[in-house]
Formats: structure tokens, sequence, C-alpha cells
């Protein structure tokens, strides 16, 4: 066992915590000309070999081998972007997850619920902009019933039909809505679709390892029971992401292990539309810490790529990681989001600019022609959801 980063340091107020980032050993006898030769042929790389790349390959071999993979799917040159709000419609959340700075439990001052005219004002300003897809984004809120988010998505859909299209929650928050209505996920999946919901998207898993959950965030989920209820979105003919989070405390090995779930689970329904990940912002949250780099953002965005031959559509965080997450698309993203609102990651030091032109400017500039997307229309190329 090699410990590759073993660092302390006091991220905010009280936070104070060690983060380990300890891999095993990279396999004796590999080359990344071994490792290239297969993926060239279309062969899929194990875990070992990405660990591999992860430990050994230089930023332009992973790059060159990304962008090889997403050649397959995608000209070079071609991107594809949206402009899109999310939508923070509470921030009262019982889950009390470690490294979040948006939520307030019940009763506690500053909580809020936005009503059916806020929404409003907030996808009319969004329209406004340019912009047609809102993403909801809240807490578990013990005071919401079933029929508030039903009662929204089907006015949401009665006063902009096919103007705007929506990401109606996270599974996260899908799980919770379930069993606080005590209905089966497929039951609850029926009663969103009932209401015009279309999607609803891989957001809240972060770190997809029992481990990671148990460390940081024990009252939200399972990975089982994530997937599970995954899986029910998809066979209610609901459309669905996948999303993931790094930067925490996390080593290779879990961010490994999420990608291996999350390619079996496209290879056993092929219902994932997308792939997203971002990075954890620690200001003011509980755990602290500091930012990772925007190079090792890039070479992990990379590795999903390689690892994820069967998602063709790779997201780069502009919410995150600003301009620099442009430079993603030369290693392997294909797509990305100008988002004009987003107060989870705002309340945790996520920056926006609303200057448009200069953040396509830049992917210009990198050689890419940004072409915008619709999540409302049509279906893409390789024809695997939209
Ligand atoms: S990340 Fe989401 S589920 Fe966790 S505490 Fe924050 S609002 Fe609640």
């Amino acid at each position: 066992m090699t410990d590759l980063w073993d660092g302390e340091w006091s991220g905010g107020a009280c936070a104070h915590y060690t983060r380990k980032m300890t891999q095993t050993t990279a396999p004796v006898g590999v080359t990344f000309a071994e490792i290239s030769a297969k993926v060239a042929k279309g062969a899929r790389i194990g875990q070992d070999d990405a660990r591999w790349l992860w430990l050994n390959a230089s930023d332009s071999e992973l790059s060159s081998l990304a962008a090889s993979v997403r050649r397959r799917f995608h000209a070079p040159g071609s991107c594809t972007y949206m402009v899109m709000r999310i939508i923070n419609y509470t921030n009262v959340c019982v889950a009390q997850c470690d490294y979040c700075a948006f939520y307030k439990l019940p009763g506690v001052d500053g909580g809020y619920v936005l009503s059916q005219e806020a929404v409003f004002a907030k996808l009319d300003e969004l329209l406004e902009m340019g912009g047609d897809l809102a993403a909801f984004n809240g807490g578990f809120n013990p005071h919401l019933p079933l029929s508030y988010y039903c009662e929204l998505f089907s006015a949401i859909r009665a006063r902009y039909g096919d103007a705007l299209e929506f990401y109606a929650l996270t599974i996260a928050e899908f799980m919770y809505l379930a069993d606080h209505a005590k209905l089966s996920h497929a039951q609850a999946a029926e009663r969103l679709k009932d209401a015009g919901v279309r999607w609803i998207t891989g957001g809240g898993s972060e770190i997809l390892t029992e481990d990671f959950r148990a460390r940081h965030s024990k009252f939200k989920y399972t990975v089982a029971q994530y997937f599970e209820a995954q899986r029910a979105i998809v066979d209610a003919g609901l459309k669905t992401t996948a999303t993931m989070v790094i930067g925490f405390d996390e080593s290779i090995d879990e961010r490994l292990e999420h990608l291996e779930r999350t390619r079996q689970f496209q290879d056993q329904t092929g219902g994932l539309a997308s792939f997203l990940c971002w990075t954890f912002k620690p200001y003011f949250t509980q755990i602290g810490g500091i930012e990772i780099t925007t190079a090792e953002y890039l070479r992990h965005l990379a590795l999903c790529r390689i690892y994820l031959d069967n998602i063709p559509r790779i997201r780069t965080s502009v919410l995150t990681q600003n301009q620099q997450a442009l430079e993603g698309l030369n290693y392997g993203a294909d797509d990305f989001d100008l988002p004009i609102e987003d107060e989870v990651t705002q309340k945790a030091g996520a920056t926006i600019s609303l200057d448009f032109d200069r953040i396509l400017g830049y992917a210009r500039e990198l050689g890419y022609s940004p072409a915008y997307r619709h999540v409302s229309l049509g279906t893409p190329p390789w024809n695997m959801g939209s």
C-alpha cells in the first residue's frame, strides 16, 4: 500500500480533519501502450487499468486516450451546452450530510419553502435569459407532502408546456419523498409521471460507496437503495442521469467503485442519458477542507470518459470549475451547462458568471463549436435518450 497523499488542514471555523488518499500499488508490468491498445480495440478497461492510468499516465496521455473514446460518439470539435437554473425550492432538510452548507433543520431560522408564484418568477427569468431547463433540488423536508410536488409540477407543465423542460428532483429527494408518502418507488414514480414529470436525475449521489455514505451522509440512503430507486424510475419510463462529486476525502478506489457501479447500471438498463461529475465546494461546510485542483478534476474527467464506455454524453461542470471546466472538452467531455443559479453550491463557495459570451468564446478558443441543446427536443444521434 502506498500513501500518495496524507494531508491535514483546518477548513472553516471548526472543521479539522485528515484526508488520506490511500491507494494500492499499480499492477506490475502494465504499460500505457497496452492499455491504450485495449481501448483502441474497443475493449473495456477494468479497475486495475484505471488505477494504473490514474497513478502513472501523464495528463497528455489521459487526454488523448479520453479523446479517442470521445470520437466514438462525437465529431472532434463538436460540443453542446444548455442554459439552466437550479431551483432550490426548500432548504429545510433532516438528512444532515456533513458536506452540506445549504440546509436548515426544521424549525430553525432561515428555513424556507418556495411558493408556486416564486417558482414561476424564477422560470420566467430563465426563459428571458435564453435558458429552457430547470432542475429542482431541495432538502428532505418533512413538512412537504407529495401533493406539494405533484401540484407544483402539474402547474409548471400546464403553464409552460414544452417551452421549457424540468428535472424534477434528484433520486435522493425522490427516495425521501416516496418513503415519507409511504409509497413504493414504483408507485411514487407513477404519481410524479401523472403530474407531468419526465426526468428524475441522478443528483445527490456524491460518491456511491457504502463507506462514504456511512462517513458523511448516514441518514440519506444506502447505495443499494439508490440503485433500486433509479431502476424504478427507469422502469416507469422516466428519464434519468448519473452524477458524481469528487474532492471530499474519498480514495481513488472509492472513485473507481462509483464508476464501476454506474457502468454496470447502464449495462443493465441503458437508462442513463448522461454523466456529470463536479467538484466539492468545502466552504462553510461541517467537514471543511480545501478544493481539489482543476488539474485533478480534468484527469478524473478523462478517466470517467475512458471507463464509462457505455455513456455517450459526458458533461463538464462550469458550475464548480467556471470557465476552466471547458478544458474538460479536451479530456473527454462533450457537453456543459451554463447555470444562472444554484444556492446549494453557491452557499459552499461556488461563483456563477452570467457572461455567457465570454465562456462560450473560451470554448471556441479551444477549438470547439458549441451548439445549444434543448432537452425537450429530439433524440441524440446515438439513440440512448436525450
Ligand atoms: S446535501 Fe441535500 S440531503 Fe444532504 S443535508 Fe444538504 S440538502 Fe439535505
